[in-house]
């Protein structure tokens, strides 16, 4: 009848719209727990950071806790404020003023243990822990974050060799041969050691007058920033607290910079690099540009041009390489970077992240800075708490490099800067860019008590 083919019309109408309406309540319920970062069972997703250097550290503390389960995984227990670590190595400051503990940030989890490998199909991570490395456990993520920086590069050079990812809770940092890098805490805190070891041995009576320019000659590879602050760190220490603590050998030592290309900090203007490289010669530190080094044995290490050199303590620091662990995992790498696409999503895997020096936007090679991952790390921090994707812009705040007391230079947008000004520019960026208040507290003092004081001797 009419009236029943009514009823079954209404009935299919409300059947239509009933259908409707809970597909559009089931969306906007997805919708919300998505933006408060919870599952639709009401937990909170899980994001897991691999690393605590710059970009993960500053990407721990703008997560948002409440929507979030944070999980940290890294095998150095604390963030190394880098540009500050020359400094470190001759005791013009102290290591607690470069390192700030995971741990202060509040609401995180954190694990001391290096990521091993990745399960990207289960969202799983295998980590061994860096007390026993047959340890291992796994950790799920929803979101993971990849920000494991890089290793120092040593070419293949015979008799460099880097154990920075043989992670253990107690690294030596010391290579063999007495060569160091300079790149984590254990590194600057082993050259500060060898430094004074040096001085002491050559004090010796025992010493002859070979031997003591051998201990006393200080080998610097690589003519980049971090080399040119630790070479002008070490040209203070020398000329302050050498020649007031061991006179006799205050006009013993040299320190030689050997610089693979024509210029020192090439990656800086023309005038600048000019504006370092005279300074350098007029504090009798000899550059050898054009020259590097193709085998370091014991004593010496064998240049380029076939000639021995022998030294007392050599720091490398020529640049960075990949991990081992990076290249292990089934990913789009270029130049050993992981490709990541403009909101730095890794390519072809679903919620996984790179960001500072491990990770290369593709057609936007950024270098890697401190500056770019701490931006990067922030950047997606923002980004994830609003549950949007959005490409990243990298806002270039110009490089500086430090030459010792009262002097640097500073490449800026606005212009360069060499001598006191960059001196200023350089100590406020770097104190108001430091992380915590106690190290805000911590640097001025030790940067007052070494200029007033001296810096520290002792060996340890
Ligand atoms: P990193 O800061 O290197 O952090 C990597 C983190 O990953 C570490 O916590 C590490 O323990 C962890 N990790 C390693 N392996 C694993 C694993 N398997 N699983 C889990 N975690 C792992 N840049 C500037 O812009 N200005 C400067 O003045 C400046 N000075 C520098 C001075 C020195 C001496 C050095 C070494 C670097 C300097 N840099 C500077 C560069 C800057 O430090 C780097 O670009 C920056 O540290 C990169 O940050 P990141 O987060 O990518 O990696």
């Amino acid at each position: 009848s009419a009236e029943e083919d009514l009823q079954v019309t209404v009935n299919s109408f409300n059947n239509f719209f009933a259908e409707k309406i809970d597909k559009i309540r089931v969306m906007f319920i997805q919708r919300w727990f998505s933006s408060t970062g919870r599952h639709s069972n009401g937990m909170k997703s899980r994001i897991v950071i691999l690393g605590c250097g710059w970009g993960g550290f500053r990407l721990a503390r703008v997560l948002d806790k409440k929507k979030f389960d944070v999980t940290v995984i890294s095998p150095r227990n604390h963030f190394v404020f880098t540009p500050l670590l020359p400094s470190t190595a001759v005791g013009t400051i102290e290591f607690r003023c470069v390192q700030e503990p995971i741990r202060t940030v509040k609401g995180i989890d954190y694990y001391q243990a290096a990521s091993k490998t990745i399960d990207f199909g289960k969202k799983e991570i295998l980590c061994h822990s860096v007390y026993d490395n047959s340890s291992e456990f796994s950790v799920r993520y929803d979101k993971l974050v990849i920000a494991v920086g890089t290793k120092s590069n040593t070419f293949g050079v015979p008799g460099v060799e880097t154990d920075e990812e043989n992670i253990t809770h107690n690294p030596s940092g010391t290579n063999k041969h007495n060569l160091f890098f300079l790149k984590q805490i254990e590194h600057a805190r082993s050259i500060r050691n060898r430094i004074i070891e040096c001085f002491e041995r050559a004090s010796s009576p025992f010493c002859d007058e070979e031997e003591k320019k051998r201990l006393l000659t200080f080998l610097i590879v690589g003519g980049g920033p971090t080399s040119i602050e630790f070479a002008s760190e070490l040209y203070d220490f020398l000329k302050n607290d050498v020649a007031k603590w061991y006179p006799d050998l205050a006009s013993k030592h040299q320190t030689i910079v050997v610089e693979a290309g024509d210029h020192l900090l090439g990656s800086f203007s023309d005038t600048l690099s000019k504006y370092v490289e005279k300074k350098f010669v007029s504090r009798n530190i000899l550059t050898l540009t054009g020259e590097s080094v193709q085998e370091v044995k014991e004593h010496s290490v064998i240049l380029k041009s076939g000639n021995a050199l022998p030294y007392g303590v050599c720091v490398w620091s020529t640049g960075n390489k990949e991990l081992d662990f990076v290249k292990s995992l089934d990913l789009k790498l270029d130049r050993g970077r992981i490709v990541v696409d403009s909101c730095l999503r890794v390519d072809g895997k679903d919620s996984v992240y790179a960001i500072g020096d491990c990770a290369r936007i593709q057609n936007l090679p950024l270098a890697m800075l401190a500056q770019v991952a701490n931006q990067q790390g922030k950047f997606l921090g923002k980004c994830l708490n609003k549950d949007e994707n959005l490409p990243f812009r990298y806002i270039n705040m110009g490089s500086m490099a430090q030459l010792g007391t009262y002097d640097a230079v500073a490449d800026l947008n606005y212009g360069k800067l060499s001598g006191l000004s960059a001196f200023i520019a350089w100590r406020t960026a770097y104190w108001t860019y430091s992380v915590s208040i106690s190290n805000k507290l911590l640097i001025p003092m030790y940067w007052f008590k070494s200029y007033w004081f001296g810096r520290d001797i002792s060996r340890f």
